[in-house]
């Protein structure tokens, strides 16, 4: 759509652009095209756009084949849509963006984001599309250009910050290039930015506790012109420690600290320890023959290195929405690393029974005292890892405190979620937990 043509459109369908929604339409055709070229668009891609308006990404979104979901505040827009693509690759749906479930986007199999983000809602929607961890595997946006800076700034300028960490921590943050005010009718007041992000590689970073990271990050830069040290002692930080164990200059301040280096510190603050799951081979594993029945012990390299039959418990909790909180095992596992799991599970030790077991693990890994339900007994087979499992089943609705050395994440989400999820992307999920779920499904239909 040409600069020309955009206002008599307008007024044909009634829609005099509204400042509070952020309505600012891209007129330059060929930066649209360039723009949805940067999201490296594939016939199979199922693409999120926030806040369509006339549909100028949209038009080429659709252009590559893709499956678009278009999410658009204004009524009168929406129904515009509705009428100029009738493409059946196409949903436009008449929602608020910030209201919307991310969690259903885990069944599509490659989803990508992108916008032209209405400036007044830009950072509420960033926190909640960036979400840790998440279906979305690419992010394309278009952002005022303050923001945008924020986003991809390096140490030592102004532009640095909690808001930058808290993002470079997931993602990978490229500032594509800055775009004028003239692009667009009507035209807002400053200039905007197209920033794409991407997931970090799996270990591309260390360890870290991210929810101490986070809390010492904002305490860092909650007074930016302070001495570090002065605002992390009064987080019980030893900052003289921290300084004579990172080689840190004593008087920096939180801007001068590189995201490896934030890391290092928290990692000083709280340490995690990823060696641990590979000092796990010495714990003692029940072997059973193939009844079930004790039949010894052995260290865990040795049962799984000589195939023999052992116990497991899966646990899965419920809150009180019926919905069921998931693990993301830790990148650190020797074995599914970054793969979903039943909200705790673990191996039965020698003279341990299965509750006792079960009990252990909920409070191990999740922090978490409940009673446990009995749902189901699995047999060994290859598919459980040669592992007799017992499926318990409880309810929980408080806080959790995560392992963070065995757990990367955790999150609830409703059971139909989990379905379309596991046909979409079956690899994301540890095998245990997919022969427990299967189980949980034929007991509670
Ligand atoms: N993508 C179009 C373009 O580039 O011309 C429009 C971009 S305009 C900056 C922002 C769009 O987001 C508007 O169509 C506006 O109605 C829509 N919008 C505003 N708030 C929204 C929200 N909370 N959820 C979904 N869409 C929203």
């Amino acid at each position: 759509m040409k600069l020309s043509e955009i206002p008599a459109l307008l007024r044909e369908i009634g829609v005099s652009p509204v400042k509070s929604l952020g309505q600012n339409f891209l007129h330059d055709r060929n930066l649209a095209r360039w723009i949805v070229d940067q999201a490296s668009i594939a016939g199979d891609d199922y693409i999120v756009e926030i806040g369509p308006g006339l549909g100028v990404l949209t038009e080429f979104a659709l252009e590559k084949g893709a499956r678009v979901l278009a999410i658009e505040k204004d009524k009168r827009l929406v129904q515009f849509l509705r009428e100029r693509f009738t493409n059946q690759n196409v949903e436009i749906i008449h929602a608020d963006a910030s209201e919307f479930d991310v969690r259903t986007l885990y069944a599509q199999s490659r989803v990508k984001l992108i916008g032209n983000l209405p400036y007044y809602i830009s950072s509420q929607l960033l926190i909640k599309f960036l979400e840790y961890p998440s279906p979305i595997s690419l992010w394309l946006l278009m952002l005022q250009k303050e923001l945008a800076a924020r986003l991809g700034a390096t140490p030592r300028t102004s532009d640095y910050g909690a808001l930058t960490l808290q993002i470079q921590f997931h993602y990978r943050v490229e500032y594509l290039r800055t775009v004028s005010q003239n692009v667009f009718l009507p035209k807002p007041d400053v200039d905007s930015a197209i920033v794409r992000l991407t997931p970090r590689a799996e270990r591309e970073l260390p360890a870290c506790d991210y929810a101490v990271f986070e809390k010492l990050v904002r305490r860092g830069f909650s007074q930016r012109r302070k001495q570090l040290g002065k605002l992390l002692r009064q987080e019980g930080a030893d900052w003289e420690r921290i300084v004579t164990t990172l080689g840190l200059n004593p008087w920096a301040r939180a801007e001068e600290l590189s995201l490896e280096q934030w890391i290092a510190l928290t990692n000083c603050v709280a340490p995690v320890d990823p060696g641990k799951d590979n000092i796990e081979p010495e714990e003692q594993f029940q072997v059973v023959d193939e009844r079930d029945t004790a039949v010894g012990s052995a260290p865990r390299s040795q049962v799984h290195a000589n195939n023999l039959l052992h116990r497991a418990v899966h646990i899965l909790i419920f809150n009180s929405q019926g919905e069921v909180f998931l693990q993301l095992r830790s990148r650190w596992k020797d074995r599914h690393p970054i793969q979903w799991d039943s909200s705790a599970a673990g191996h039965v030790d020698a003279g341990e029974t299965y509750d006792q077991t079960a009990d252990r693990e909920l409070e191990e890994e999740l922090g978490v005292e409940t009673t446990l339900e009995k749902v189901a007994k699995l047999p060994a087979s290859d598919r459980t890892g040669l592992e007799f499992i017992c499926l318990y089943q409880g309810r929980y609705d408080g806080t959790m405190r995560l392992n963070r050395t065995e757990i990367e994440a955790g999150r609830y989400f409703p059971p139909s979620v989990i379905d379309d999820w596991m046909a979409a992307r079956p690899n994301e999920f540890a095998p245990g937990f997919v022969e427990c779920w299967k189980v949980w499904r034929e007991k509670s239909s």
